[in-house]
C-alpha cells in the first residue's frame, strides 16, 4: 500500500487470511504487522456495531475495511475505535481508520488523546526509539484525529455497543496512558499491552507462555503488577492480547507472567550502580538468559537460535524500557 499521501481510500483485494471467530462476538484479525502472529486487531460485534480494539500501523486498514465487509458490515457501523495506549503498533492506523470510519469516536486514555489530534511529538518520540528511517517504514505517516471525535475515556467508564456493555480501566505500567477494555457480556479482557506478550510460536501443547513487555519510555514494573491484579480480579474467561490473540488467565500462564515481570525488575536493578558504559548489553544478556530459561522451562521445543529470532525486537525494547526505568529511578529524589 502506498503510504504518505494520505489516508488510503480503497481497501486492498480481498486478503483476510487471518480472521478468527471466537463465537463470542469477538474476531481477531492478523495485522501482518512485521510478520504474522505479530500485533492483532480485534474486533467486538454486537448487534451489528462495531468496536475495534487497536489499530495497528496504516497498512492494517485495508485489512480492517475487508474483514469488516466479510462480515456484512459497512464502515458506518464503526462505533468506537479503543487504543489501549498510544504506542504506534497499537494507534499507528488510527487516524486512517478515524478517515475511513465516519460514524467512530476514538477512545482513548486522557494522557493519549493529545497525541492523537497532534501527532508530531508522538512520531518524534517513536523515532528516538526505533531511528527515523525504520519508524518511516513501519508507520507511514501518521493522519490526526479530529480533536472532536476523541473521547478521552475516564477509569470504569462504560461505552455502551449494541446490547452489551465495554467498560474501561485504566491500567498504567507498560505506560502510563495505558487501558484495558473489559466486556461484560463475554468476560473478557481487552489487554493490549498491560498483561504482556503471547507468541503463538512458543504454545506448548496448547499452553500459551506469557511474558512482560517492559517497553520505554514509561515502564514501571509496581504499576504493572497492580494493574494485572486489578484486571484479574475481575476473574476474566479469556484475555485478549494484542500480541496476539485469546488467552486463558489459567494459573501457570498468570504464575509465569508475575516470575517473568520481577525478573525483568530485578536485571535491571542487579545494574543499576554499575557502570553506564555496557549496561544496557549486559541488561540485554540477562532478560535473554532469564527467557530462554523460562521458555524452555514452558515445554517450548523450538530452538535456542529461533527462540531468540522471535524474541529479538522484544529483548531490544525491554533492554531499552529497564534502562530507562532505572535511569529515572536515579533521576528522582530519595
Ligand atoms: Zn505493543
Amino acid at each position: 500500500m502506498e503510504l504518505g499521501g494520505g489516508v488510503p481510500q480503497a481497501p486492498e483485494p480481498l486478503l483476510i487470511t487471518e480472521l478468527t471467530d471466537y463465537r463470542n462476538g469477538i474476531y481477531t484479525l492478523d495485522a501482518e504487522y512485521i510478520r504474522p502472529l505479530v500485533a492483532a486487531i480485534h474486533l467486538v460485534v454486537d448487534q451489528g456495531r462495531v468496536a475495534i480494539v487497536d489499530t495497528a500501523s496504516n497498512h492494517a486498514l485495508g485489512r480492517t475495511q475487508n474483514a469488516l465487509a466479510a462480515l456484512g458490515l459497512g464502515p458506518e457501523a464503526v462505533d468506537y475505535v479503543v487504543l489501549t495506549h498510544v504506542h504506534l503498533d497499537h494507534a499507528g492506523g488510527a487516524g486512517a481508520m478515524m478517515a475511513a470510519f465516519p460514524e467512530a469516536r476514538l477512545v482513548v486514555h486522557p494522557r493519549g488523546a493529545r497525541h492523537m489530534a497532534e501527532p508530531a511529538k508522538l512520531f518524534a518520540a517513536v523515532e528516538e526509539v526505533y531511528g527515523a528511517e525504520r519508524a518511516r517504514s513501519l508507520y507511514g505517516e501518521l493522519v490526526p484525529v479530529p480533536a472532536a471525535r476523541i473521547l478521552a475515556a475516564e477509569d470504569r467508564q462504560t461505552l455502551p455497543l449494541g446490547g452489551r456493555v465495554l467498560e474501561v480501566l485504566h491500567t498504567p505500567g507498560h505506560a502510563k496512558h495505558h487501558l484495558c477494555l473489559f466486556d461484560h457480556a463475554s468476560r473478557s479482557a481487552f489487554t493490549g499491552d498491560a498483561l504482556g506478550i503471547s507468541y503463538r510460536e512458543f504454545d506448548a501443547e496448547g499452553r500459551p507462555f506469557l511474558f512482560p513487555t517492559t517497553s520505554p519510555s514509561q515502564f514501571d514494573p509496581d504499576d504493572m503488577r497492580a494493574s494485572a491484579d486489578r484486571v484479574l480480579s475481575l476473574a476474566p474467561d479469556a484475555l485478549y492480547l494484542t500480541h496476539f490473540g485469546r488467552v486463558v488467565p489459567a494459573e501457570a500462564v498468570v504464575a509465569r507472567f508475575r516470575r517473568l515481570l520481577a525478573g525483568h525488575r530485578d536485571a535491571a536493578c542487579a545494574e543499576e550502580n554499575t557502570p553506564a558504559e555496557g549496561r544496557e548489553s549486559r541488561i540485554r544478556t540477562r532478560l535473554a538468559g532469564l527467557m530462554l530459561e523460562e521458555v524452555r522451562a514452558h515445554g517450548c521445543g523450538l530452538p535456542e537460535p529461533e527462540v531468540l529470532d522471535l524474541l529479538r525486537l522484544d529483548l531490544d525494547l525491554n533492554t531499552q524500557g529497564l534502562a530507562h526505568w532505572i535511569g529515572q529511578r536515579a533521576a528522582a529524589p530519595r
